[in-house]
């Protein structure tokens, strides 16, 4: 493909409005790159999530070892278009810069391990193994596309995964995250007056109970681990009470828990869980806690043979020197890992630092070099015996 070709595709996927939705658009599109090729190398699968919202699964060779590449489809929210010098839906290059809703995160990545599986068609290669493009949707609010892809088995034949979300064009590499919980918990109450509490309950005072507990026991949480560091906890909403001389039938609140491998999903929910049924003893209480955003943390090691191989392929082709680093955040590598196959997961892709801000963008030399860098890195990989 010529460069004009190249940009024309990011900037097609990047024209395509997918906030939190409609990326059966995006899949569309790459699908309908791909369909000439189509057939006995070439597989594709559409996996409807719901209306509207399809993953899509291109499967490129033939044998055993297979090398995974994911990208998700969806983007967050322009937010206040005041705040853009552009439309974020309509691509627009200046400065060696592509402006756009989803130019870094991640439609550049995305585009990237497209466009390096087209030309790979494109040059008739035959690689020793096969390439599998996992994009998904609903990355950004609660990586469900790779969820379901997960459970469905498409990760089970997984020898490595690519992510390949922005890593300070492709300067780091991204192999440990921590995982992320999502809680909320509401307490009901009754009505009545405050100069007659007997008459009612309120709501707020076993919410407060349950803050605290919660509070303390996480906080016994605190081994460090030696890559992700310590589990974090922050109570970060709170809604209780109507007036101020009247008992509160409802109070609310939600935090958000970010762990690590040595305290697991289940373990936090054990603990949450066993302080919601003990105040629910206690006569009048009626809490209930739910969870959403659920990601486990994905434990790492920075020398492994799939990173070291990733900094080897950098560092011949473009003298990159990547850095391994760990994140705060989760991604589409803690579903796929889930799988029944243990395989390790690393990130690297083309994107600084401008991931859901308003002006978002990607550098145009970055996204060319991560073209290459995926062809070269498939075949390294697949090379490997
Ligand atoms: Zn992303």
């Amino acid at each position: 493909m010529t460069k004009e070709e190249q940009l024309a595709v990011f900037k097609k996927i990047v024209s395509i409005n997918s906030v939190n939705d409609n990326e059966g658009e995006v899949a569309d599109y790459i699908a309908s790159l791909f369909k000439p090729y189509e057939g006995d190398d070439v597989k594709i699968e559409h996996v409807a999530y719901s209306q509207g919202r399809d993953n899509l699964v291109v499967t490129i060779g033939h044998g055993d070892r297979v090398l995974g590449f994911s990208g998700h489809e969806d983007t967050v929210a322009p937010g206040d278009l005041s705040l853009w010098d552009t439309d974020p839906f309509h691509p627009v290059v200046k400065d060696g810069k592509l402006y756009g809703r989803g130019a870094c995160d991640m439609k550049s990545g995305l585009a990237a391990i497209v466009v390096a599986a087209l030309e790979i068609l494109e040059k008739g290669e035959q690689l020793p193994g096969k390439i599998k493009l996992l994009l998904t949707v609903g990355e950004e609010l609660g990586n469900m596309g790779a969820a379901q892809l997960t459970k469905l088995g498409y990760a089970d034949d997984l020898d490595g995964l690519m992510v390949a979300e922005p890593n300070d064009d492709l300067h780091k590499i991204t192999y440990a995250c921590k995982g992320v919980i999502d809680y909320h918990v509401t307490s009901f109450g009754k009505a009545a007056h405050s100069s007659t509490p007997e008459k009612g309950f309120n709501a707020i005072d076993p919410l407060l109970e349950f803050a605290n507990e919660a509070k303390a026991a996480l906080a016994k949480f605190d081994h460090a681990d030696p890559i992700l560091g310590k589990l974090t906890h922050v109570i970060t909403k709170i809604n209780a009470g109507e007036q101020i001389n009247s008992l509160a039938e409802k109070a609310q609140l939600a935090g958000n828990i970010r762990n690590v491998p040595e305290y697991p999903n289940d373990m936090i929910y054990d603990t949450l869980n066993d302080i919601v049924e003990k105040l629910n003893q206690q006569p009048g209480v009626h809490l209930v806690i739910k969870y959403t955003f659920p990601e486990s943390p994905m434990g790492g090691d920075p020398n492994s043979p799939l990173l070291k191989l990733a900094q080897q392929v950098a560092h011949d082709q473009f003298g990159i020197d990547a850095e391994p680093v760990t994140s705060t955040g989760a991604n589409d590598g803690q579903e796929f890992t889930q799988s029944k196959k243990e395989f390790t997961s690393i990130e690297m892709g083309p994107g600084t630092d401008t991931a859901h801000q308003p002006n978002e963008y990607c550098n145009l030399d970055a996204y060319y070099q991560a073209i290459e860098f995926y062809q070269a890195f498939a075949k390294a990989f697949l090379s490997v015996k």
